[in-house]
């Protein structure tokens, strides 16, 4: 799950990335309200946390911004005390839930799941789908045909990141930061090992998708040819 943090108080900013990260969440932090809408723009993001004082354009104009360009990303915008009076102005402006400042983690990440789970983009990931083969992301399980086995840890998470990004090339830094941080030390090995772990598998339930590997850059799905 990627969140986009639109949020010029470099601490706080900072702060709740920490969190996030630890949370599990890929995380964007844009300081600037321009900066934030381009951001927003490329709707790579499952959440939006944005900040109301901002330099350039503050975050009501880019609520009302995004909801005009049909941009459905869910945000929860980050409102001061001094600004609650404008809590209603953000809901009927299209955001999905506000919190006030100062707030305690544990409050904003509760937030951040409930809001998640209410726009569904926690269930409808359930399942993941390529070819012959169905990923059961709750019961850690990965089905082709009749066969199925059991995958979880950083295999689970290696081949969902696969399967969420099944028809492009998933680079190996990429792998690395979603799944191990990005202040991680783990090495490409640690990609690779994990990557020979989920093709025995892959073999072992008679799959017909493999993992590609592009030299250089990454790894992509592939399904096999019979002939
Ligand atoms: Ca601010």
């Amino acid at each position: 799950m990627n969140i986009l943090i639109i949020e010029d108080e470099y601490s706080l900013a900072d702060a709740v990335a920490e969190t996030l990260k630890s949370e599990k969440f890929n995380v964007c932090i844009k300081s600037n309200g321009e900066d934030g809408e381009d951001e927003a723009l490329t709707e790579n993001y499952d959440l939006i946390l944005l900040d109301v004082m901002l330099p350039q354009k503050n975050g009501f104009e880019i609520l009302k911004y995004l909801r005009q360009e049909k941009i459905k990303t869910p945000i929860i915008m980050l409102t001061a005390k001094s600004e609650i009076d404008d809590k209603l102005n953000g809901l009927e402006n299209g955001a999905d839930d506000y919190i006030t400042k100062p707030f305690a983690m544990k409050e904003l990440v509760a937030r951040i799941k409930a809001v998640l789970k209410r726009t569904n983009n926690i269930d409808d990931t359930s399942f993941l789908e390529f070819g012959d083969i169905t990923l059961d992301l709750k019961n850690a399980n990965l089905k082709c045909n009749e066969n199925e086995i059991q995958i979880s840890g950083k295999e689970l998470e290696i081949l969902e990141q696969l399967l969420l990004n099944k028809n492009q090339i998933l680079s190996r830094e990429s792998l690395l930061e979603r799944i191990w941080g990005y202040e991680s030390d783990a090495e490409y090995n640690n990609v690779e090992v994990y990557i020979t772990f989920i093709r025995r598998k892959l073999k072992l339930i008679e799959s017909k998708v493999n993992i590609k590997a592009v030299r250089g850059i990454g790894y992509k799905l592939e399904e096999k040819d019979d002939k």
